[in-house]
């Protein structure tokens, strides 16, 4: 079957086509095609959500079975409202993205969050195939926390740990949730390119003292972040996503020794890249994973 899967992010917004055959196999999702274009979060809810439905109308969706969509926000599993947003996206808080992309679409149009469906998709087609339990975080424009405490899809076994916003440096850094010294003001593409480098390329291939110092800071406050999530979830398996993740080439062997030093839990870097969303969207959808939106 032909399905679209959405992934919401605070920068861009990626859709794809994704051919399904046998749902609960992995080696079946095929993505067929993949775009982006970009969220215009400051813009608002309103602007938001009309980009989402461009999104979805790139592609031939009257012919598709299924449309899912993974979304920044905390997303409510049962009505696929946005129960909490930061300030990223203004007024998105209280949006009622199913309702709203169900009425348009005149078809089910169902919605996550965009860790938790990033999750999914790399716990069951991608890094955390063989893990019964997996944590993954989502560094990116913030930094999304999730855990799965087994392969099974409902409300109960998804977790959404929030860790962007446990308090990793006590009065720190200001936070757009309204607190201070949230893990994401230090673990994100934001934070770095504030305090680092605006090119996160530049950034990492570095030698320069002052971005270095940037980078072993962003080592140890990602291990601690993992560290006190992983002793509070024990989970098989940590799995590292989102943007920043791409260069993990340039950066992903310096951190393991500062992750191995503070935590024996096995951790791996995400493998679907930017297409984790689209992709376990898209597979909790088709293997029933909502029952009331
Ligand atoms: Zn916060």
């Amino acid at each position: 079957m032909l399905t679209i899967g959405v992934d919401v992010g605070g920068t861009g917004i990626k859709s794809a086509l994704i051919k399904v055959g046998d749902v609960k196999c992995a080696d079946t999702y095929e993505i067929l095609d993949f775009s982006s274009m970009p969220t215009q979060a400051s813009e608002g809810s309103e602007v938001v959500v009309r980009n989402i439905i461009k999104s979805i109308e790139r592609y031939d969706w009257q012919k598709c079975d299924l449309i899912a969509v993974a979304s920044a926000g905390t997303i409510d599993w049962d009505s696929g409202t946005v129960t909490f947003a930061t300030a990223t996206i203004p007024g998105y808080a209280g949006t009622e993205l199913s309702r709203i992309l169900t009425e348009y679409f005149g078809r089910r149009v169902v919605v996550i969050n965009d860790a938790v469906g990033a999750l999914i998709g790399e716990s069951f087609l991608g890094a955390g195939k063989k893990a019964e339990s997996v944590m993954m975080f989502t560094i990116g424009t913030g930094l999304g926390g999730s855990f799965l405490a087994e392969k099974t899809l409902d409300a109960n076994s998804v977790i959404d740990t929030k860790s962007g916003h446990m308090t990793l440096h006590e009065g720190g850094r200001k936070c757009t949730c309204g607190k201070a010294g949230c893990a994401e003001q230090y673990v994100s593409a934001t934070a770095l390119k504030k305090y680092g480098n605006d090119n996160l390329y530049q950034l990492f291939r570095s030698s320069d003292a002052a971005e270095k110092k940037v980078k072993v800071e962003f080592f140890k406050d990602l291990a601690r972040v993992i560290c006190e999530s992983a002793g509070q979830y024990r989970p098989d398996l940590v799995v590292i996503g989102g943007g920043v993740i791409e260069l993990s080439e340039y950066w992903w062997q310096n951190f393991l020794k500062e992750y191995k030093r503070k935590c024996d839990v096995p951790i791996a870097s995400a493998s679907l890249g930017n297409k984790a969303g689209v992709l376990g969207s898209v597979y909790a959808m088709a293997n029933g994973a909502f029952k009331n939106q």
